[in-house]
């Protein structure tokens, strides 16, 4: 019989700061790679996986709006932007190892990628494709974390996989704390409480208020990607 994994289709968050892991430039194919294999491996086993990508790597709206004059909505915009150019990417190094991927952007863009449609997205993850998102949630404001949690609900996804280039959610700063311990579970309200830099409060409000789960883990350790999609034990899950 099919061995049975945890969850059945996962919404797996990539920065883009994770894309850019240590290069000067802002991808680093070594790390596109990985993320291929591993995916490819999981959708093998049936594993349903949808993609939200970030695009920090590239462009960070909040930290240019105001300089010469650009508002906030133009540099989120921007930033936007920057999420598809990830995500071509990614789909890109996908295909080549031959996992069939569509890229569904938040706001149009049709010589590039589908509009996001969530009927469509879903049908493509039961025919075995991976959906990345791009465009965040096509509004200001926003981040693609909330794009995560936001996708991750309407697509009926059971957890958010938040690949990051930490081990996991410390109970306090261990930039600035040595004795901070990695825990390996928190609640919604440890983490909003106090104020763990996981995610923004919109994306954990909107996990907690849907009951998802997060998973927050390590993308440079060869294999964490696979284990978190199969449901493995790593990182911090955070849940009720
Ligand atoms: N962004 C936005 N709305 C969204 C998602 C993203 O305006 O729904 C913009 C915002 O400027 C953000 C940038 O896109 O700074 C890149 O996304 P994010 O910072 O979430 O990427 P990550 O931190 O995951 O690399």
């Amino acid at each position: 019989s099919k061995p049975s994994y945890r969850w059945r289709r996962v919404l797996l968050k990539v920065s883009g700061e994770a894309l850019a892991g240590d290069q000067a430039q802002n991808i680093d194919p070594k790390i596109t790679m990985a993320i291929a294999r591993e995916v490819a491996a999981v959708t093998r086993l049936g594993i349903e996986v949808a993609i939200v990508v970030g695009g920090g790597n590239i462009f960070r709206g909040s930290s240019w709006a105001g300089s010469s004059g650009l508002d906030r909505s133009s540099a989120d915009y921007i930033g936007m932007l920057a999420t598809v150019m990830n995500a071509i990417f990614l789909q890109a190094t996908m295909e080549s190892i031959g996992i069939p991927t569509r890229v569904q952007t938040a706001f149009r863009m049709s010589e590039v990628a589908e509009p996001y449609i969530r009927r469509r997205a879903v049908r493509h993850l039961e025919k075995g494709r991976v959906v990345i998102f791009a465009a965040g949630t096509g509004n200001p404001f926003f981040t693609t974390d909330t794009a995560a949690a936001l996708r991750c609900a309407e697509i009926n996804a059971e957890v958010v996989l938040k690949a990051t280039n930490v081990d996991g959610v410390y109970d306090d700063n261990p930039r600035h704390n040595p004795d901070a311990r990695l825990q390996d579970n928190l609640t919604y309200h440890d983490v909003i409480a106090k104020e763990l830099s996981v995610m923004d409060l919109t994306a954990i409000t909107l996990c907690q208020e849907n009951n998802i789960p997060v998973v927050v883990f390590n993308l440079n350790k060869p294999g964490n990607i696979a284990k978190a999609i199969k449901g493995e034990r790593v990182g911090t899950l955070i849940g009720d």
